[in-house]
């Protein structure tokens, strides 16, 4: 069976023994798993700097979107009102999820190029009417990098709770959730934690998930119900717990904790990610977004004229590297994700492959522009 090389920013390459480690059969209700569970919610803490007297770490089982809706169903409900501060795509999908619910909101839109302009936010929140204030850390859709810690500062000077999308940034660099105070931080298992898809991760303060209480307007995203549980039963999950996805990610964090921590996976990726822009750069790609507010798990590349993408994305495709399409409206764009189970022969193949690319079809190969207009 080959291994395609997957740049997508989730899902993402696991390593063998991630993928070993879903070769089990557990009962979900059984005390063998459960306790499973609840060291690997301890284990998450610990990675998070935080601790179960004033944290806790609820799973929900969907994609990383289940967790997101859940929170702000549970959390800012039909009494508060949350602003939205968006530079992206998922930004925008926070907005769908409100709209969905009948969450009362206040949609923000910016560049979706740049870092959300810190000195801009203030005034939006310290609106008396918002409750709740949500942005995403890593907006994916150009790998935009947000200032994490100065709208927390805002949020924290004006009381309101806050609601942050860490989905592909958790896992990429230290966050000690204790210093930044947030309410309530979503990730996934399926990005720089480098398991399989199926769970969300929600970390929330303990008095933060106790908040939420009968806010919801449906039975299984229900958050509180979902912490309450596992609160209660030490790692039960209310209906079928997805078993396979979790011993797939204690296995990751394992992986993660002997491998280094935290701090030695951010190094590795900014080493990958530096070797692909500057042989992208080389190649002449031209990258948008600014390289200090890239985040170290993916880059955005602008198409050149020459280009087609479907093309390219075909060609590499054959040669089982799967590159990640643009999510850019107005621009044409794509994007490198350098996250997951990747080594750097992994991305010296990749680039190598991208130089023949080139060679063969670029500028100055004296072939027909690819373009088809
Ligand atoms: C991946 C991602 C999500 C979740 O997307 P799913 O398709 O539901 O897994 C949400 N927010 C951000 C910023 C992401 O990168």
């Amino acid at each position: 069976m080959e291994q395609k090389i997957l740049l997508t920013a989730g899902p993402i390459c696991t390593s063998m023994r991630v993928k070993e480690a879903m070769l089990r059969d557990l009962g979900t209700r059984d005390h063998e798993y459960q306790d499973m569970v609840e060291q690997l919610r301890n284990e998450l803490l610990q990675l998070a700097h935080v601790d179960a007297d004033t944290h806790s770490v609820v799973f929900l089982q969907g994609s990383g979107t289940y967790g997101v809706e859940s929170v702000l169903d549970s959390s800012v409900g039909k009494k508060g009102k949350v602003l939205i501060l968006s530079n992206g795509a998922y930004g925008e999908r926070m907005e769908q999820i409100c709209i969905a619910h009948g969450i009362s909101h206040q949609m923000q839109s910016f560049s979706k190029l740049e870092a959300l302009p810190v000195e801009q936010l203030e005034s939006y929140i310290k609106e008396d009417s918002i409750t709740h204030v949500a942005f995403i850390h890593c907006e994916t859709t150009a790998g935009v990098l947000n200032d994490l810690e100065a709208i927390l500062k805002l949020t924290h000077k004006y009381h309101k709770r806050s609601i942050v999308d860490a989905m592909s940034s958790f896992g990429s660099m230290e966050m000690n959730l204790k210093e930044l105070d947030m309410d309530f931080l979503i990730t996934s298992s399926n990005k720089c934690l480098h398991g399989v898809p199926g769970v969300a991760i929600i970390y929330g303060k303990q008095e933060a998930f106790q908040q939420c209480e009968g806010n919801a307007d449906n039975l299984a995203m229900d958050l509180y119900k979902q912490w309450a549980e596992m609160e209660a039963s030490r790692g039960a999950f209310r209906f079928t717990s997805p078993t396979h996805v979790l011993l797939a990610l204690n296995e990751a964090v394992k992986e993660l904790k002997e491998q280094g921590g935290i701090a030695v996976r951010h190094d590795h990726y900014v080493f990958l990610q530096k070797k692909i822009q500057d042989t992208m750069k080389e190649l002449g790609f031209e990258a948008p977004v600014k390289r200090e507010e890239q985040a170290p798990v993916i880059t955005t590349y602008f198409i050149p004229e020459w280009m087609d993408f479907s093309h390219f994305y075909d060609w590499m495709k054959e040669r089982d590297i799967l590159l990640y399409s643009g999510k850019l409206p107005g621009y044409h764009a794509f994007r490198i994700g350098n996250l997951g189970d990747l080594s750097v022969s992994d991305i010296e193949r990749t680039l190598d492959e991208i130089r023949v690319y080139v060679g063969e079809y670029g500028p100055k190969s004296g072939k027909p522009s690819m373009v088809e207009e």
